[in-house]
């Protein structure tokens, strides 16, 4: 979940994390003789925050399709601490707060990061469950009309004026059906239906394999507000290792997306790494599910929008999807709504392009290409991992950091401290083989920084 992003301050530059301009600025309001239908496809994060503001417009008629109310998303369920402000999420919604975080390198070097945390300041723990049934909830509460259903096709016409048609079995009744719609919005995850009737391309994807374990209350004590995060060749070529507290449980898990077919050795050695820490507790429940790496060819077609996993919209490095889900939703639901009200018609590809993909990427695409460039450089040897996670001793890096990923934005650049972490950065790039010269020859961490 959260990571490195301090390498942002360091190549100055990078506006990662300026929030996109609203988008419900003045409309213009019109009353229309018949209401706009828009489907959400997917009751997770990114669909309900899409229904919750599609279904307050009075000239919209939403409806939200969701195969599993109950769904329990294989997850870490970490979410940043501004996501519940901006989302308006009750405390109840959190698990635990997480104050304390180990970085552990290959060598088992520990790392104590969250040092510069204030006291109101946390990851909020989450479990799917709870969180995406509460969102959820509260879209249907606004007045999206929710269908039990798991959709089978999505038919969405590339060009014109035609309504995007979609089957779905009714896992109530027992039957299949189709609906006529005038736009749809696919937030179904990274299987997504809605993509692939907008023919939007495929992308590569990472396996995530968490094991939710049982373990006393003594050594839960031990969690009660920590999160531990281990990297090395061992649990994972190319990610990192985690375990995550959870109400009454640890979630325990690692993903890859060079070796997948390895993802249980990984995990075998996850279990191994932490195995004094979780000793004695009983796995009660195992999953998996595809990781995004990177945004879809297309976001929208026609008459069609992306937002969430179906759109590709997880961080490198860091895993993090759920935010980034809400806040996609959210801002596609926006768009199409203030579309609607200003025009009062359908929404067009330039237009969702302009309203919605523009200030999404405005706003975050910085972010995702750091973090790629941070997975790539830190993640590669395990001489890498060594010396990233020396560098995050540092209380600079880790308050850059925290600040980045709890607040989605850079705060409190310090120019010379800006500068320092530049060159410690470019020494585990170095390290990392990144940029190594051709007689580079560091091969020892902490020799290499004292170089430095
Ligand atoms: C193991 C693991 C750990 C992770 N840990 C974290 C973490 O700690 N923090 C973080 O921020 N991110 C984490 N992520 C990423 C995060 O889970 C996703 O980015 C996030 O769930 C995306 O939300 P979404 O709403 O776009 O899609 P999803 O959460 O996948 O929701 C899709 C919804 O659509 C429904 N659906 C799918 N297909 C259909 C269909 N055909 N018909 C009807 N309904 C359908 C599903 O039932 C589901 O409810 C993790 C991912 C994995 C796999």
């Amino acid at each position: 979940m959260i990571f490195a992003v301090f390498a942002l301050a360091a190549f100055g530059s990078c506006n990662a994390f300026h929030s996109p301009r609203p988008q419900l600025q003045r409309a213009t309001r019109m009353t229309l003789e018949a209401k706009v239908k828009v489907a959400v496809v997917g009751g997770g994060p990114s669909g309900s925050c899409a229904a919750e503001i599609l279904a307050q417009n009075p000239n919209i008629e939403c409806t939200l399709f969701e195969r599993k109310m109950d769904n329990a998303k294989p997850c870490g369920g970490a979410i940043p601490v501004c996501m519940i402000e901006e989302f308006k999420l009750p405390s109840e919604i959190i698990d635990r707060k997480v104050r304390k975080m180990k970085l552990i390198s290959p060598t088992n070097r520990e790392v104590d990061i969250g040092q510069t945390l204030l006291p109101h300041e946390y990851i909020g723990m989450t479990r799917r469950e709870v969180l995406d049934g509460y969102l959820r909830d509260r879209a249907i509460s606004y007045g999206a009309k929710a269908i039990n259903a798991l959709v089978l096709d999505v038919n969405v016409p590339k060009s014109g004026d035609g309504k995007v048609t979609i089957t779905y079995a009714d896992t109530t009744q027992n039957s299949q059906s189709k609906m006529e719609f005038d736009y749809v919005i696919g937030g179904d995850g990274a299987n997504s239906r809605v993509a692939k009737g907008m023919d939007a391309g495929e992308y590569n994807y990472a396996i995530a394999f968490q094991e939710r374990i049982k373990i006393s209350d003594e050594k839960m004590k031990f969690y009660e507000e920590l999160a531990e995060m281990y990297v090395g060749d061992d649990v994972s070529p190319d990610f990192y290792g985690w375990v995550f507290p959870k109400y009454d449980h640890v979630g325990v898990g690692t993903g890859t997306v060079v070796n997948r077919p390895a993802i249980k050795q990984y995990q075998k050695a996850m279990r191994e790494r932490c195995a004094a820490k979780i000793e004695g507790g009983k796995i009660i429940k195992v999953e998996a599910h595809p990781i995004p790496e990177h945004y879809r060819p297309k976001r929208v077609v026609n008459h069609a929008a992306l937002v969430g996993d179906a759109a590709g919209y997880v961080t490198k490095c860091s895993g993090e999807g759920i935010y980034f889900a809400a806040k996609s939703g959210r801002m596609a639901g926006q768009a199409v709504s203030k579309i609607v009200t200003e025009t009062g018609r359908v929404p067009t590809q330039a237009e969702m392009t302009r309203e919605y993909i523009k200030p999404y990427d405005n706003a975050y695409s910085p972010t995702y290409v750091v973090l790629d460039i941070l997975q790539r450089v830190f993640y590669t040897t395990n001489a890498a991992r060594e010396a990233f996670v020396e560098m995050c001793a540092s209380e600079y890096v880790q308050r850059v950091t925290f600040n980045s990923y709890l607040y989605k934005k850079v705060q409190g650049n310090n120019p010379i401290e800006d500068l320092k972490l530049l060159f410690l950065t470019i020494g585990s790039l170095i390290r990392g083989n990144a940029l190594a010269p051709p007689d580079a020859t560091f091969s020892n961490p902490t020799e290499s920084l004292k170089r430095l």
